[in-house]
């Protein structure tokens, strides 16, 4: 079956779909993004990921005049021709199409948006969460400004990369204090020995991630303490359970850090009971 993209105005069969060579997304890493869960056609958090992407837009001044609501239709037009119900959704929005100028350009300039969705195997992922994850620490080397969603991935590919080359899911970005920022495409969580649950607090270094924003507000329905600190590695050691959040891995146990166990070296119990009420809130 073809498979379809949405570039600027118009679906395209997703091999010829393509960007101009001066888009500033290609040569700068000017551009926003998002991405979405798709279960049973339904967009993930739907509201929470187009609010980030206004506010990224808005951080960057990208001057972007398309309502949510017609953004909406077109994804889910770009879901039916692709038939896809369970899937992801991915949106990126550059600045546009400008001679070479690190300065924004003096026109004012379309944005230029890319939208491309495709199949993934939750059943794989619900399988992956039985038996919990591997994460390994590395040095986080990003800018200043990690809570707007820009493409500007490079320290996070690299990091990733590094830890597919040990075999591991995730890697957890440590600062220059020796504490733990974010995974390079998750939020990163432990449960202490007293059982609260710790995730870093919202500033310029991490992500504000959709799916933390809704594990806590799960957490606090479940009367469960949560603390907004940051944590090191060591901590996360000796913690009684480590996850991570993300919109593709919803919650995802953690079951080693480098080369510790955590707990007895399986799924802790409240990270799966937050992965099926996350699963049962949507
Ligand atoms: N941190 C980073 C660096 C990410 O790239 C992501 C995934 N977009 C997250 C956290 C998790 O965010 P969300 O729950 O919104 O997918």
């Amino acid at each position: 079956m073809s498979r379809f993209a949405y570039v600027n105005s118009g679906f395209l069969p997703h091999r010829d779909a393509c960007v101009h060579i001066e888009d500033r997304g290609f040569q700068f890493g000017d551009a926003v993004y998002e991405v979405w869960g798709v279960r049973d056609g339904h967009l993930l958090d739907e509201q929470g990921h187009f609010d980030r992407l206004y506010r990224s837009l808005d951080q960057l001044d990208i001057l972007f005049e398309r309502s949510q609501y017609s953004l909406l239709v077109t994804i889910h037009e770009l879901l039916r021709r692709n038939r896809i119900r369970n899937g992801l959704v991915y949106l990126q929005i550059s600045r546009g199409v400008a001679p070479r100028d690190h300065a924004f350009p003096q026109a004012n300039i379309a944005p230029t948006v890319v939208l491309t969705a495709k199949r993934f195997n939750f059943d794989a992922a619900a399988q992956r969460a039985e038996h919990g994850i591997r994460v390994i620490t590395q040095d986080d080397e990003r800018w200043g400004r990690c809570d707007i969603k820009s493409v500007n991935l490079l320290p996070n590919v690299l990091a990733k990369q590094a830890a597919r080359e040990e075999g591991a899911y995730e890697a957890w970005l440590v600062d220059g204090s020796g504490l733990v920022t974010e995974g390079s495409s998750t939020t990163a969580w432990i449960v202490s020995r007293d059982g609260e649950l710790i995730t870093r607090p919202l500033d310029n270094h991490i992500l504000p991630g959709i799916t933390r924003k809704t594990v806590i507000a799960i957490a606090k329905s479940m009367s469960i303490p949560l603390v907004e600190r940051a944590f090191s590695p060591e901590e996360a050691h000796s913690s009684r359970e480590a996850f991570i959040t993300s919109a593709s891995s919803f919650v995802m146990p953690v079951v080693q850090i480098d080369d510790k166990i955590i707990a007895n070296g399986t799924p802790g119990s409240l990270s799966l009971s937050l992965r099926n009420e996350y699963l049962r809130a949507q």
